[in-house]
């Protein structure tokens, strides 16, 4: 068995062994959340076990370890995306509230009637709605990105509508209804010339590659645990420290201050202004045990396995009469979203989990890109690198038995 091979993967995986309807499982789901390696699950359970404690109000021995865990963890997370400054990342409950912060928090501030904001066409509702509701309080207007037919960004359009000087741009590093890799980089710079700020929705990019935020040259990056093989619950908004440090905190509360009156509060400084509140301490420590396994795999090698597979489950797919794959772009992520000729999506979902195979159907939080499409969902498989090349054959061998059994 090779350093790289997923059956020594799955192995750190104790869910990846259950059965379901009495088939072994075949999980094809990770892009709504990941199963969880044994050290993530040690790691909460050790917390609990041992650790308990609230973080940085307590003057005990076991409150101060509790908090030397809480903070070690940021500054893991943050050292993983390429940040020096681990007080630029603010800990949230997922990539919807890191989004829903920076809406209301610099949005509110920054954003004046008739001021732009640039959405895209793909994007999860996570990234859509914030926006809905800053521009529904402060005047300012939406406009869509476009995308080409095969899923990638429509880069003549987006060009055009950088020439109008929108003042936010929210960009998705990748579509988690298509699985397409949009060139971020590029399109942060271009809608950094154009004056514009940029957030970029990293929900779907950290599963599958590492990436460096400061050579990225976003203003804002959002992404959740869970989806990145941690736990549910935690999640993390970076941004550049100047804009958060001018931003105002959105939530009050404990935690977030400094010192608290009647007449008067003074806020406390980086990252603990915009995390009032207990934090999901336990979620952290999770969430750096999940940074602690993917730095101890080789990454690059599961990426290209990952690639592998993606085109394997295709080759495979391919041969099923009315097989559609919905997006065609050269650089995506080990996602396959398709339409079964004849066939509504929900059965066809359900006649996998009939085999024991886990896929999402449906408009995966992206209605506006089906409504663009003209469909009203996809089938969705998605895969992480502890799927295998017989998995991949059973997903294809199931829609063919289906198709077969129409006939
Ligand atoms: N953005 C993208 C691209 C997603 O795929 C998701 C989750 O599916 C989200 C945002 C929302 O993530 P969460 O529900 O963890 O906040």
């Amino acid at each position: 068995m090779s350093q790289n091979d997923p059956k020594r993967w799955r192995r750190d995986f104790p869910l990846l062994s259950m059965h379901v309807h009495g088939q072994p499982l075949v999980y094809l789901d990770n892009a709504a959340t990941t199963q969880k390696p044994r050290p993530v699950i040690d790691a909460v359970n050790r917390f609990y076990k041992t650790a308990n404690a609230n973080v940085h109000r307590g003057s005990h021995a076991l409150s101060m370890q509790a908090t030397a865990a809480f903070e070690l963890a940021r500054e893991k997370v943050a050292r993983w995306l390429g940040i020096d400054d681990s007080a630029t990342l603010i800990w949230t409950r997922g990539t919807t509230e890191a989004i829903n912060l920076v809406a209301q928090s610099w949005g509110r501030q920054h954003l004046q009637r008739g001021d732009l904001i640039l959405l895209m066409q793909s994007a999860h509702h996570a990234n859509i709605v914030p926006w809905q509701m800053l521009a529904a309080a402060t005047g300012a207007h939406i406009e869509i990105i476009p995308l080409q037919a095969d899923g990638d960004i429509d880069l003549n359009a987006y060009h055009r509508l950088l020439e109008q000087r929108p003042v936010l741009v929210a960009l998705a590093h990748v579509s988690n209804a298509l699985g397409t890799i949009y060139p971020v980089e590029t399109l942060c710079r271009e809608a950094k010339s154009a004056g514009a700020t940029v957030l970029v929705d990293g929900a779907q990019a950290l599963p599958h590659f590492d990436v460096s935020l400061e050579a990225m040259g976003c203003d804002f990056y959002a992404f959740s645990g869970h989806k990145v093989f941690g736990p549910t619950g935690i999640g993390a908004l970076w941004g550049r420290r100047e804009l958060l440090e001018a931003m105002p905190p959105w939530q009050g509360g404990g935690e977030m201050i400094e010192h608290v009156s009647f007449d008067s509060t003074r806020y406390a400084g980086l990252p603990f202004k915009f995390e009032a509140g207990t934090p999901d301490i336990s979620g952290a420590i999770g969430l750096a045990a999940a940074i602690d396994y993917l730095g101890s795999q080789d990454r690059q090698a599961m990426e290209a396995y990952e690639q592998s597979l993606l085109k394997h489950a295709l080759e495979g797919c391919r041969q099923i009469a009315g097989f559609r794959p919905v997006a065609s772009g050269s650089q995506r992520v080990s996602l396959l979203s398709f339409e079964l000729d004849g066939f509504h999506q929900q059965d066809v979902a359900h006649w996998l989990d009939r085999q024991g195979i886990a896929v999402r159907a449906g408009h995966h939080c992206a209605m506006p890109l089906m409504q663009s499409l003209g469909l009203p969902g996809t089938l969705r498989a998605s895969f992480a690198f502890y799927n295998t090349f017989q998995e991949a054959e059973q997903l294809a061998q199931a829609l063919e038995q289906l198709v077969q059994s129409q006939k």
